[in-house]
């Protein structure tokens, strides 16, 4: 049994102010009819305030980004043993915006993964095609290189692990896959992971990403290999993030 997890994207938003206001409400409306795991993304900047005020609380703190080197003269850049220091459980590596906008490859974001898990962090390593790959049929090539590159290196612990499936054209946009869509993505993903390792195929988790709310996560859910998910929009609202949670 995998227990469903729910990550909170927070992206370049928020405050101190906001930071608090958002956690406490958050903390108070959690109550039996969550069942999952949850998770939140703050940036760097907030992650030792946001550990601190979920010291108590069920809610585990991430990072949306880590660096792959361990120390030196890499300006501007957060290693894995610093965010741990602060508290943090979770790194999200390969998001997206991170892959689009600062041109992250593959090499380095496994470079990350294996970074984050040697300092104790969990990555959320993400992955989704793009529009152009979608309409011209290359989810599938796309994928399996994204999955590719982490499961060829021998040194990722696929038991402390979490995957993302996040289709590029569906982030931010208000359009989703459809649940068989991605479903369908999520099995193909599970069956890489099978080719390398059959236990920890059952066991890992593989979030689904891209424009969840609260009226499309329980269909989306309740597919078989998707088990939560990485919500950007949604989780900056405290009503919609906890809705989506109890529907894990
Ligand atoms: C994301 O940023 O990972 C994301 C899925 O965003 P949104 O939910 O806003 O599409």
């Amino acid at each position: 049994m995998r227990q469903p997890l729910v990550i909170g994207n927070w992206k370049m938003n928020g405050s101190l102010v906001f930071t608090e206001e958002l956690l406490h409400t958050l903390e108070a409306r959690i109550d039996d009819k969550i069942s999952c795991e949850m998770g939140i993304c703050a940036p760097f900047v907030y992650i030792k305030f946001a550990t601190e005020l979920t010291k108590r609380s069920v809610i585990k703190i991430g990072a949306q980004n880590v660096s792959e080197f361990s120390a030196g003269a890499y300006t501007g850049e957060v290693s894995a043993s610093m965010l741990k220091e602060l508290g943090t459980h979770w790194v999200l590596i390969g998001h997206s915006e991170r892959r689009s906008l600062f041109n992250e490859a593959n090499t380095a974001l496994v470079q990350k993964v294996l970074a984050a898990q040697s300092a104790g962090l969990t990555p959320v390593y993400c992955v989704g095609e793009t529009e152009d790959d979608y309409k011209s049929g290359k989810t599938f090539n796309v994928i399996a290189d994204q999955v590719g590159a982490l499961l060829g290196s021998a040194d990722v612990d696929l038991n402390n692990l979490v995957l993302a499936y996040e289709p590029v054209w569906a982030i931010g946009t208000g359009l989703t896959a459809s649940p068989e869509e991605a479903q369908k993505v999520h099995a193909f993903i599970r069956a890489l992971v099978k080719e390398k390792n059959i236990e920890s195929a059952d066991g890992v988790r593989i979030l689904y990403g891209g424009s969840v709310k609260p009226d499309n996560a329980g269909s989306l859910f309740g597919q078989n290999d998707i088990d939560g998910g990485l919500i950007g929009g949604a989780s900056l609202d405290a009503d919609a993030f906890v809705s989506i949670c109890q529907q894990a």
